[in-house]
């Protein structure tokens, strides 16, 4: 059975949420307490069905995806996270590391295939400087003005730091400048102080 878009308020005993729910429907901006009241009610199926009338109203039934390389220029890496079965020495037999113009031939196969993004993550090799990072970005740029470059997770740009003496935003500030788009998740396990140093105690902390 369908349920009818007037219904959802009714759906929840809450007075508060029922107000929110009525808001939304109303295309009306929910306040700051309102969405963290909507959050900390733990209603997810009820949030859940708020989003979808959002979305369907905005979206219809249209899905939206971009197309989208994951180019990895190496997998040396100086951590070990235990998890992880990517990254390896650089005495290993499996290292291997792409040069600029290997890494710009993915990028230009991404752009004629109509790819406009590319999403780039190494392992942390302990042999590149500074320079590498951005000068990677920067050329992806020249070439390819119109690339969305998705690039170094937050592990890199904490290494970045160290490397250079810079701080994260100064790190941030050359790297948007070389023309860098956003920067991947990923990383996650660090937010958790147990689990970091369970899992990957080496990696920078979430402080
Ligand atoms: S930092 Fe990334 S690539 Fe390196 S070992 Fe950890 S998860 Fe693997």
């Amino acid at each position: 059975m369908e349920l009818k878009t007037e219904e959802i308020p009714k759906l929840t005993g809450d007075r508060n949420l029922r107000r929110i729910a009525e808001k939304v429907l109303e295309d009306r901006r929910l306040s700051e307490e309102e969405a963290l009241y909507l959050f900390e009610s733990g209603e997810l199926t009820f949030t859940g069905l708020l989003a979808e009338y959002l979305c369907r109203k905005k979206n219809g039934r249209n899905a939206y995806f971009i197309v989208n390389r994951q180019i990895n220029p190496t997998n040396v890496c100086v951590y070990r996270c235990s998890f992880c079965a990517f990254g390896v020495g650089r005495k290993d037999p499996r290292a291997y590391e792409l040069d600029l113009e290997q890494i710009l031939r993915k990028v230009e196969d991404t752009y004629r295939a109509g790819g406009r993004e590319v999403h780039i993550v190494g392992g942390v090799p302990p042999h590149w400087d500074y320079s590498m990072y951005i000068g990677i970005v920067r050329e992806i740029k020249r070439r390819f003005p119109d690339m969305c470059i998705k690039a170094w997770t937050a592990v890199e740009i904490n290494h970045m730091a160290k490397i250079s003496g810079k701080s994260y935003r100064e790190v941030l500030e050359d790297l948007k400048e070389a023309g860098l788009s956003a920067i991947p998740g990923g990383g996650a396990e660090i937010f958790s102080e147990r689990v970091r140093r369970i899992i990957a105690p080496s990696k920078a902390s979430a402080e």
